[in-house]
């Protein structure tokens, strides 16, 4: 048996509800999922690695130009970042 080269987190997020950037109304309407992988900190020598679900949520708002959004991942990591903060 050989050892995995880095440890899995597997999480989602669990919020019913996300707020749009472009126009700050809240949105329950999921338009998709994704996968984002996150490098965390090592533990005990092995590279961490955090695997995220997250939705992208359609804004109800007609006239917004940004249509869909992804939700944010507060406290975990800055938009668009390879890495937990
Ligand atoms: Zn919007």
């Amino acid at each position: 048996m050989s050892l995995p080269d880095h440890l899995a987190i597997v999480a989602s997020t669990d919020q019913a509800s996300a707020t749009c950037p472009g126009c700050a109304a809240s949105s329950t309407q999921v338009h998709s999922r994704y996968q984002r992988s996150l490098g965390d900190l090592p533990s005990q020598g092995q590279a961490v690695k955090l695997h995220v679900t997250l939705r992208r949520f359609r804004c109800p708002t007609p006239a917004c130009p940004r249509r869909t959004f992804a939700e944010p991942l507060t406290g975990i990591a800055q938009r668009m970042a390879r890495r937990t903060c």
